[in-house]
């Protein structure tokens, strides 16, 4: 695509109006447009007028909350939305900042950095067990007291020198020679995001096949799980987490999470949830099927970036035992450390990077100015031109449902078809660019997506979007 752009950088500046100019043709004209009502690929990506004043605040701010210091503020105020989320989604009291306990929640990037640190954070965890921490630590992190007193034992485990010659530092919790046989588990469904956590991490990963079950759709079964954990410590291999999916990409699924959980509970393995795209649906009553079990689970994610109408990125992550998770990330440096730290939350202690944006804005503008009604208004508009989407596809009898359709998203294809069949009939509906939706295949079995996305989109952009399928299907078959 040619760009337009010119292969050195100005060296004395131009107009805006000369850059405005240039606006259409080098950005607008090459970007997907996904807020168009006919955009049904993927999953929705949030917009609102709240959240992008949220995000031109943060930019004019400029600061970067890593610790509770470098900006109070943004510490404490994402504390406090995030406490508003864990309410309105009827989460467990124990993810609340504000909770007397160790738990505690914090605003990811994205999905595939908390299901990153979810994995990392499990495997030190067994590598803590491993190497046999004295009891009465763990009693400390897991009580109020724990939390309080959290900066002073931050310090009692830390990576060592062990090599006073050579300097060489060996990471306490991360030990390669401890997880060296660490296997960890997702269903085979899951977003591709956690095959890359797990090689990130070096450890080896287990996908459990997903069969037809919960809302006609593919899960990971207790029975699969309880046998693969069985069959791999016979293997003298070393289970450590199950990251379960609640909304997988490929067909909206769900693995159940009060039936899992309690396996991960007996087992002991470390839970985490992703739900990217489904987690925000828990906000309306009628979905709040998809939290349920979320008494069991270590680490809970879904991104507001997603359904939530606020702009990428915006990423909460509960945990049930943040006080512990932190000591998993802690490294010390003298211009890091503050007065306050045995006793505020340094953010920068659950996460990859150092710094951090000021992304609490977007849900403290989205929910005081919008309010969450409207939020909940949007996923129920969602649901139900999803649902007539469903209905209305099979109304020429040429297609079926592969899934029953689920929150957004259909999942279809053409009846006593092949997979190259199917495959034929996207290429052209894209090459048509009326609409734009994506394929997926589950178990080598391949079917068109239609995800309702844009907030503009009607019951009539649902009719014309149907329309343009069977027009297009009419023509090849
Ligand atoms: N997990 C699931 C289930 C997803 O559907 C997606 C993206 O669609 C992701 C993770 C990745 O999300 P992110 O871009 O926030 O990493």
């Amino acid at each position: 695509m040619p760009t337009g752009v010119p292969a050195q950088a100005p060296s004395s500046p131009e107009d805006w109006s000369k850059i405005f100019d240039d606006l259409e043709n080098v950005v607008l004209n090459g970007a997907t447009h996904w807020h168009h009502p006919h955009f049904f690929a993927y999953f929705p990506t949030g917009l609102s007028y709240q959240s992008i004043m949220a995000d031109i605040l943060s930019g004019g701010i400029a600061g970067i909350g890593f610790t509770w210091k470098s900006c109070p503020s943004m510490t404490e105020l994402e504390m406090s939305s995030l406490d508003w989320v864990v309410d309105l989604m009827g989460l467990p009291e124990h993810f609340k900042n504000s909770h007397d306990g160790p738990g505690c929640g914090i605003i990811q990037s994205t999905a595939s950095d908390s299901t990153m640190i979810a994995i990392m954070a499990a495997r030190a965890s067994h590598v803590e067990r491993i190497k046999a921490e004295p009891t009465f630590m763990k009693w400390v992190s897991e009580t109020g007291v724990g939390k309080t007193l959290k900066g002073i034992f931050d310090r009692v485990k830390v990576n060592k020198i062990d090599d006073e010659a050579s300097g060489i530092i060996a990471p306490y919790f991360h030990d390669p020679a401890v997880f060296e046989r660490f296997v960890m588990y997702c269903s085979d469904q899951a977003h591709s995001s956690v095959e890359k956590g797990a090689m990130l991490s070096a450890v080896r990963l287990r996908k459990l096949k997903a069969t037809r079950g919960f809302l006609g759709n593919y899960g990971v079964t207790n029975e699969t799980l309880q046998n693969a954990i069985k069959e791999d410590r016979a293997r003298g291999y070393i289970p450590f987490i199950f990251l379960a999916t609640v909304g997988t990409t490929c067909s909206c699924g769900v693995d159940q999470i009060d039936e899992l959980g309690p396996v991960c509970v007996e087992e002991g393995l470390y839970l985490h949830v992703d739900a990217a795209y489904a987690g925000t649906f828990a906000l309306c009553d009628e979905f709040k099927y998809l939290t349920r079990g979320m008494e069991h689970v270590d680490s809970f994610n879904f991104n507001l970036h997603k359904a939530g109408m606020i702009n990428f990125d915006c990423s909460p992550m509960f945990f049930k035992n943040g006080t512990h998770v932190s000591r998993y990330f802690n490294v010390d440096a003298i211009y890091l450390a503050h007065e306050y730290q045995s006793t505020a939350a340094d953010y920068r202690h659950l996460q990859v990077a150092l710094g951090r944006r000021f992304r609490s804005l977007k849900i403290w503008f989205v929910l005081r100015n919008m309010g969450a009604d409207k939020i909940r208004e949007y996923l129920r508009r969602t649901e139900l031109l999803a649902a007539e989407f469903a209905k209305l596809i099979l109304e020429n009898g040429k297609f079926e449902h592969f899934v029953p359709q689920h929150l957004g998203l259909t999942c279809f294809r053409l009846k006593n078809s092949t997979n190259a069949d199917n495959e034929k009939l996207c290429n052209a509906i894209n090459d048509d660019r009326r609409i734009h939706l994506v394929p997926s295949t589950v178990h080598g079995t391949y079917f068109l997506r239609m995800v309702v996305c844009s907030q503009l989109t009607t019951l009539d952009d649902v009719i014309y979007g149907r329309d343009v399928i069977f027009e297009i299907a009419d023509r090849l078959f």
